[in-house]
């Protein structure tokens, strides 16, 4: 199917510009680069920052693990033109073909470099792989009108692939797969048992304000305690600096903590969603990028759930008395 994003700017500089065309391409490239956290396990680590023109949705962490079977690859970035950077990054880097990839869950900044893999070896749980076919592709349109050019050509590509809780090996490396909710209605983690590195997709951010389109705030509470319960060394946020020191999960917790409790405060006090939206943020996440545009989106995202759950219907007393 073709759409705008086929259509626009560069397709028409490529049919009456070809020289144009390249220059686009080369401001729009990915400088992408993988830092070795261990033997054999990369992490590119994306900038703490909202998508933008400017980072073209270099925004996310993502990962690749070179096993004696091939590589092993963790998320795929924003867009196709991301994904075909992190591909020759892990080919280059590892000298192999690539023999798993693993979507955590079905936001835009995750799944769609998928396009640059083959279907056949992208795995994700059964919920994960129903959201990307049911949302991918406007969730792929979305991120086009914040990032124009950057997207073009990108479409929804699903996992080929369900995976449930249990483990799967390549090579040496024994990886264990669980499900678990709250960021999204399916988290998939992943635990390299070999190295220790636990992969927590978005249920863990670090100095980055959490996000919460289809979060639920109480089930990702449970799924960051059993994930506090995975015996690990070395744990790799969705969004920040890789952590040996529990800081991400900690930090996770007591900012959704202090946003539950915060909104249901401000709902209780009759704050409009504006208002709510500019409430203080405590001195203690100082450190966490984005905190005042991701409350002001979590306002958004939850109020209106919350208002359902806290506040009194007050026509049901009149259509009781009809
Ligand atoms: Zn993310």
């Amino acid at each position: 199917m073709l759409t705008r994003r086929d259509t626009l700017l560069g397709g028409l500089c490529a049919l009456a510009f070809p020289h144009i065309e390249a220059a686009l391409a080369a401001q729009l490239s990915y400088a992408l680069s993988a830092r070795e956290v261990a033997p054999g396990t990369y992490v590119v680590i994306g900038k703490r920052e909202y998508f933008t023109m400017a980072n073209g949705g270099d925004i996310v962490n993502v990962a690749f693990i070179d096993t004696k079977d091939g590589a092993v690859v963790i998320d795929t970035g924003s867009s196709k033109r991301y994904g075909l950077a992190l591909r020759q990054l892990v080919e280059r880097t590892t000298g192999k073909d690539i023999v798993r990839v693993y979507n955590t869950h079905h936001h835009p900044d995750h799944f769609l470099g998928n396009q640059a893999f083959d279907p056949g070896v992208i795995a994700s749980t059964e919920q994960v792989t129903k959201n990307i076919s049911s949302e991918g592709e406007m969730l792929a349109e979305n991120l086009y009108r914040l990032l124009g050019d950057w997207m073009r050509g990108t479409h929804a590509v699903t996992p080929g692939v369900v995976v449930a809780d249990g483990e799967e090996k390549f090579g040496d490396h024994r990886f264990e797969l669980i499900e678990l909710k709250g960021h999204t209605s399916s988290d998939l983690i992943i635990l390299d048992k070999s190295t220790g590195i636990l992969f927590a997709g978005d249920l863990a951010f670090l100095d980055r304000a959490a996000t919460t389109p289809h979060a639920s705030l109480s089930d990702w509470q449970e799924s960051l305690v059993a994930l506090s319960q995975v015996p690990h060394k070395l744990l790799i946020p969705g969004h920040g600096e890789p952590d040996s020191e529990e800081r991400a999960i900690n930090q996770t917790r007591d900012y959704l903590s202090w946003l539950s409790k915060t909104l249901e405060q401000a709902l209780n006090n009759g704050l409009d969603m504006t208002e709510a939206m500019s409430v203080p943020i405590p001195e203690r996440f100082a450190s966490v990028a984005l905190a005042r545009e991701e409350l002001e989106r979590s306002v958004a995202h939850l109020y209106p759930g919350l208002e359902d759950r806290l506040l009194p219907y007050i026509g049901q007393g009149e259509s009781q008395a009809l």
